[in-house]
């Protein structure tokens, strides 16, 4: 299927305008549904050819202003027309619902054997369930009207009525572009709360509604204080009527921001034990999506290049409303792992700057949904708030959305909208830090009482300026001073009458972009888990591992201060990722597979020591337990945790941690009857793609070509189960036992673009890509697929980022990957 390039969308909107869209579906057939849809347009050039977009399996109806279309020329999505000036057009299709999440998806609970639907448009996957104009551009109001079963019940983005039993119609929306047009229907469990006028929905299936209701209040008062936030900060009120909140399964992304209707990843309703860091991170995105409902659902870019308009401001404000208007501060998270996210992307090969990402097409745009439009896009948008003042962002924000509401903008309207306010000289702050990919360094050195703060350039150059703060630090970890400047676009920045000091560290508030070099080398620091402020502690550990990334840092290093530092480290997110790092990163492709067995034992004796001496029930505790179920070869221990003889004190053994000691349990001892039986424990959806994973990691040659031909083959797993066995299959550990598959992966995967597709087909790539086989003739396998030019284009790019970060990989066990044992 041909992506809609941006110059088809904007011939498109320059001549159509859409009055309405009325679309009709029927449900009740499990096996496929019924779609009409009557779009009301007038055209400016009418007379001319243009095309409707809509994939149906099969069309069964396709008029215009009354006259029948030739239904042949619907060709690969796309129908040509010729409209009038007035125009109605009615087109009718029957497909099969889809079972990868986007489009009309369908689910079937393996608890109870009940049905449910939800519609994802984004990004392109509309036509997949309704006709449309496909593109951000042509907002039009929606109708719709959904025949349904007469137990289930409906959600959209307008109110839904039940006219009759299972017949059940939509309120008129305001403007929507077509991306954002979802329903919600089947046996959902609800919750509702009202607060300032709003009505707030929480909706999951049936068998989730013991989870919901534990989790409704956190959910909800998370949602009342971040809409008082926005209503104060933004000028305007929420625009979409109702708010619901749908926690719905096999979901791809964290979550959609349909207008008034949030579809979220049902993970977030935890299971299990979950830990304050979890919670902050699910408020951090029921935060996002609220913010999309203006940025993004009020204002929507122009076109997908303009996706920072989306992305970055959701994610910046997000992190702001959390730290300052509930109880998740989230900085440290941001640091943590959604910087790390970011730094890993911007120095990729596929890096792109913020702004005007150049997305030609509506698969290039998909490809911009990466570390760079959030992550790097939210911590510029940090130095931009810190430049103009908040004020100046605020009053500037206020005028983009009566300026734009229900309809679209691009990056000039807003850096206008900032500059009306009052910030000066956008253009070349714009041109440096949203308009060039790449990152600077941030060195310092030493001489006397003076520290030099040097700015190193990206490989985008571009004259950033960075404003931070200088962190000073004696052995014992004490802060002796923190000083506020800013490094120049060239020269250095100079800070006198400094104490002594034994390390110096650049932007020590996370508060710019660019990659941190403090005064002297990691084994001379002081010990990390001693710094008073955890957001500094982040910024040690992520220039840890951006040198190990770089060939900087002999990754045996990284494990030994890792294991040394963390446990004495307070706060469990930074624990916890940093042990998750040491497993995936510093004893997979970052070692000899000689060196694997050992690295894990040191990660997991850290963990213990963690497990051990942690308050029992903190966060800390299981943070660690978690870990450690993943780093462990101790089969006792697991034995012991499995069947609750040996539980750390204060815990129990909930679904979750039941499923992770048997991943790692029939890793090791290959009993698969472990896995039956933590099946028979769990016959849930989750369980389903645990068991998928477990299955995927036995150490068995029969279950890995089993494994492997759900990864390369048309299957009948959901798309979780998929990415499940992907993430089982090529373990660090494995490596002999997988050697063969390392060839076929690369020779069979371009095929998978026949029957995958959307995020998919990239998902299984990125989470299969075998890593952990980190010879350089892995690289040579990688290097000439890619070089093949028969790449079906969303293969490509997760392919190249798999590849580079193998690249780092051979790299530095080819430089410091003597054998230690
Ligand atoms: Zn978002």
């Amino acid at each position: 299927m041909p992506p809609l390039t941006r110059a088809e969308a904007r011939a498109r909107s320059d001549r159509l305008r859409v009055h309405r869209v009325c679309v009709d579906l029927d449900v009740r057939n499990p096996d496929v549904f019924t779609s009409t849809t009557t779009i009301e347009f007038a055209d400016e050039c009418p007379g001319e050819g243009t095309f409707v977009d809509f994939r149906p399996d099969r069309l069964i109806r396709a008029e215009l202003n009354g006259v029948p279309i030739e239904p042949g020329g619907l060709i690969e999505g796309r129908l040509p027309i010729t409209p009038a000036v007035d125009n109605v057009l009615v087109l009718g299709g029957e497909s099969a619902y889809e079972n990868d999440g986007e489009g009309l998806h369908r689910h079937v609970d393996p608890a109870d054997d009940r049905a449910y639907l939800y519609a994802m448009s984004f990004l392109d996957a509309g036509p997949r369930w309704f006709a449309s104009f496909d593109q951000p551009d042509l907002k039009a109001p929606y109708v719709l009207r959904v025949r349904t079963p007469e137990d289930w019940i409906v959600l959209g983005n307008g109110r839904f009525t039940e006219v009759r039993p299972g017949e059940w119609e939509s309120a008129e929306t305001p403007p929507l572009a077509s991306y954002f047009v979802t329903i919600v229907a089947g046996p959902y469990a609800s919750t509702f709360d009202e607060h300032d006028g709003v009505r707030l929905g929480l909706h999951a299936r049936a068998s989730l509604a013991a989870e919901l209701s534990r989790e409704a209040d956190d959910i909800i008062e998370v949602t009342r204080l971040a809409l008082d936030a926005f209503h104060d900060m933004f000028g305007h009120r929420y625009a979409f009527g109702d708010y619901h909140q749908v926690f719905v399964p096999d979901f791809n992304a964290g979550a959609m921001e349909n207008p008034g209707c949030v579809t979220f990843r049902e993970a977030f309703l935890f299971r299990g034990a979950a830990t304050r860091a979890e919670r902050a991170a699910r408020a951090g995105t029921v935060v996002h999506e609220l913010a999309h409902q203006w940025f993004g659902d009020l204002v929507t870019m122009r076109w997908w290049d303009d996706l920072w308009l989306n992305e970055s401001f959701a994610e910046y404000v997000a992190h702001a409303v959390c730290a300052e208007h509930t109880p998740y501060p989230l900085w440290v998270d941001f640091a943590l792992n959604r910087k790390d996210w970011g730094a890993i992307a911007d120095q990729g090969p596929t890096t792109h700057p913020i702004a005007v990402n150049g997305a030609r097409d509506t698969d290039e745009a998909l490809a911009q949904f990466d570390g760079i439009s959030y992550a790097k896009g939210a911590g510029v948008l940090k130095q931009l708030v810190a430049a103009i003042g908040e004020d100046t962002f605020l009053t500037g924000l206020r005028d983009y959305f009566s300026r734009h509401e229900f309809g679209n903008a691009d990056f000039n309207d807003l850096l206008g909208a900032l500059e009306r306010a009052g910030a000066s000289d956008l253009k070349e702050w714009s041109a440096a830090w949203l308009e060039t990919a790449g990152m600077d360094t941030l060195t310092v050195t030493t001489t006397e009482d003076r520290a030099l703060v040097e700015r190193i350039p990206g490989p985008g150059g571009g004259g950033r300026e960075h404003a931070i703060r200088v962190g000073v630090y004696a052995r014992d970890g004490q802060e002796l001073e923190r000083r506020t400047g800013t490094v120049p676009a060239t020269g250095s920045w100079a800070v006198d009458g400094l104490p002594s000091a034994e390390l110096i560290v650049p932007d020590a508030a996370d508060e710019t972009w660019a990659r941190i070099r403090p005064d002297r080398p990691v084994e001379e620091w002081p010990g990390i888990s001693k710094l008073a402020d955890p957001v500094t502690r982040v910024v040690l550990w992520n220039s840890i591992r951006d040198q190990v990334r770089s060939t900087e840092l002999d990754p045996a290093l990284a494990l030994s201060t890792l294991c040394d530092q963390l446990p004495n480290e307070p706060e469990d997110i930074i624990a916890r990722a940093l042990l998750d790092w040491g497993q995936n990163v510093l004893a997979g492709p970052y070692s000899l597979p000689g060196q694997r067995m050992e690295r894990l034992c040191h990660l997991a004796d850290a963990a213990l020591k963690i497990l051990t001496s942690a308050e029992p029930g903190t966060d800390l505790q299981l943070s660690a337990w978690r870990a450690l179920m993943g780093c462990t070869d101790d089969t006792e221990a697991l034995m012991g945790w499995l069947d609750g003889t040996e539980l750390p004190p204060g815990r129990e053994l909930d679904a979750e941690l039941r499923w992770r000691a048997t991943t790692r349990l029939v890793s090791i001892n290959g009993d698969q009857a472990l896995i039956d039986k933590a099946f028979d424990l769990d016959r849930s959806t989750a369980g389903r793609v645990h068991r998928a994973r477990a299955l995927a990691a036995l150490p068995d040659p029969e279950a890995k070509r089993a494994a492997f031909a759900h990864l390369v083959r048309p299957t009948d797993l959901s798309a979780y189960e998929v990415y499940a066995t992907a993430e089982g299959f090529f373990l660090p550990e494995q490596s002999e036992l997988t050697e063969s598959f390392v060839e076929r992966f690369f020779r069979e995967i371009n095929a998978t673009a026949d029957f995958r597709s959307g995020w998919a087909l990239g998902q299984v790539v990125s989470r299969a890509f075998p890593a952990a086989a980190n010879s350089r003739s892995t690289l040579v396998l990688a290097e000439d697929l890619l070089a093949s030019g028969e790449l079906a284009p969303g293969i490509r790019r997760p392919l190249a980022e798999a590849t580079d970060l193998l690249r780092r990989a051979v790299a530095s066990v080819e430089k410091f990957g003597r054998s230690e044992d």
